[in-house]
């Protein structure tokens, strides 16, 4: 089996106006969809980031990896790490960890990865859990995604969703408990960093009021110094799980944990091995969020999983807005990692436009479940991706900018961080 051909698709979705450190969610999601198809006739589909840095590279590429076969993924990597060359971000968004340093081979690499395994799996009629080693569980946990937001977009290009508006206790629990409704979440995500800290650990609190027996994590990206980290931990500390990326820096981060003794959670601090390698010397952080998109595919991510059994740390999984192939790549890996023993973050919830064959997937008890189908188990849906694609062209995006949509909200906004 050869690889025939690659199609690259980028595409644009509607994104709720959600709140986080850096500013806000535009109206539109930009991701790109890859279809590697095969001299057989079958489809591996893939999914990753839609800004420039990432398709870019991905356009330059795609065609030098025609003839290799899909099981050759070293020869993939070969070509990838020789071809593509590093695209600079407009504005390197640091909510975005994919958007830290240069990952361009890492994120170029795992998006094809996850297609020719995809592949692979079909070719073999064997679910892509099967071909990384084995389900450890069919069903794997997801937490509820909670975030601050405004009620609609600034230029509203599609009329408002239907959470409204959420800046007070009340507002983000009643969004709790909608969503906890409709998908059976067990544990709970705050993102925070956006509003005022007391707010937010308010808000926290109230959470646990009305969730007394879901662990809770609050996720401020960096956006407090270590001193309000610290302040806020004496606070939350008998409320959290753990405690995510509250202040920046491997050396903050360190400082934090001997200070409070708080199991803390990253994305932000640790995002390549030479991270890893300082964070376990430092003790910086207790909980590694992964995330096969940018660590270098599900392999590497399994590695990854390895290296945190190692040095006694605990795995978690990372999100940025997605559509259903990232989904369903990360159950698939998620469903082969032993240690993974948190439950994943994930924006799905916040997402109505799909790619695939029967719209969105389900999450049922908080968990996404792996079945038996060949590969990832999706197919796509050839006239919602051509209307995706006809969004991304009209829409103009080109890159995430959450900063300069908070402008137009509050035109006297500036980003500063550590903000708090
Ligand atoms: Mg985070």
């Amino acid at each position: 089996m050869k690889i025939a051909s690659i199609k690259v698709t980028p595409i644009a979705f509607r994104d709720p106006p959600l709140l986080n450190a850096s500013g806000v969610h535009e109206p539109f999601a930009l991701r790109t969809i890859i279809e590697i198809e095969s001299d057989t006739g079958l489809v591996g589909l893939g999914e990753t980031y839609g800004d420039r840095s990432t398709l870019l590279p991905l356009l330059q590429v795609k065609d030098a990896l025609i003839g290799l076969s899909p099981f050759d993924l070293n020869g993939v990597l070969e070509r990838v790490a020789s071809l593509c060359s590093p695209v600079a971000a407009r504005a390197a968004l640091d909510v975005s960890p994919a958007s830290k340093g240069d990952k361009t081979v890492a994120k170029v690499f795992s998006a094809l990865e996850v297609a020719c395994m995809d592949l692979q799996a079909r070719h073999l009629n064997a679910p892509l859990w099967e071909l990384l080693g084995g389900a450890v569980r069919r069903e794997v946990p997801f937490s509820a995604y909670l975030f601050f937001k405004f009620g609609r977009h600034f230029d509203a290009p599609y009329p408002p969703d239907t959470w409204g508006e959420v800046l007070t206790e009340q507002q983000l629990v009643a969004e709790a408990r909608k969503m906890i409704a409709a998908y059976g979440f067990g544990s709970i995500k705050l993102k925070a960093g956006a509003l005022d800290p007391d707010v937010e650990a308010n808000c926290l609190k109230a959470l646990k009021r009305a969730f007394p027996t879901h662990p809770l994590r609050i996720d401020p990206n960096a956006n407090w110094t270590l001193e309000t980290s610290i302040r806020v931990a004496k606070l939350l500390a008998d409320d959290l799980e753990y405690y995510e990326d509250p202040t920046p820096g491997l050396e903050g981060m360190a400082a934090l944990h001997k200070a409070t003794g708080l199991p803390l959670a990253t994305n932000m601090v640790v995002t390549d091995w030479d991270e890893f390698r300082r964070s376990v010397a430092l003790d910086s952080v207790q909980i590694v969020l992964a995330d096969h998109h940018y660590w270098g595919g599900l392999r590497a991510t399994q590695a990854l999983a390895r290296m945190c059994e190692t040095f006694g740390i605990g795995l978690s999984m990372h999100s940025n807005s997605h559509l259903g192939i990232s989904l369903m790549a990360m159950t698939h890996l998620a469903a082969t990692v032993p240690n993974l023993t948190y439950a994943c973050d994930t924006h799905y919830p916040w997402q109505e436009d799909e790619v695939i064959r029967g719209g969105k997937i389900p999450i049922r008890n908080g968990c996404v479940a792996v079945g038996d189908v060949p590969g990832l188990g999706l197919e796509i849906d050839q006239a919602a991706l051509a209307r995706l694609h006809a969004q991304y062209l009209e829409c103009g995006a080109r890159d995430r900018d959450d900063e300069a949509e908070m402008r137009k909200h509050r035109p006297d906004w500036v980003k500063r961080k550590p903000r708090f």
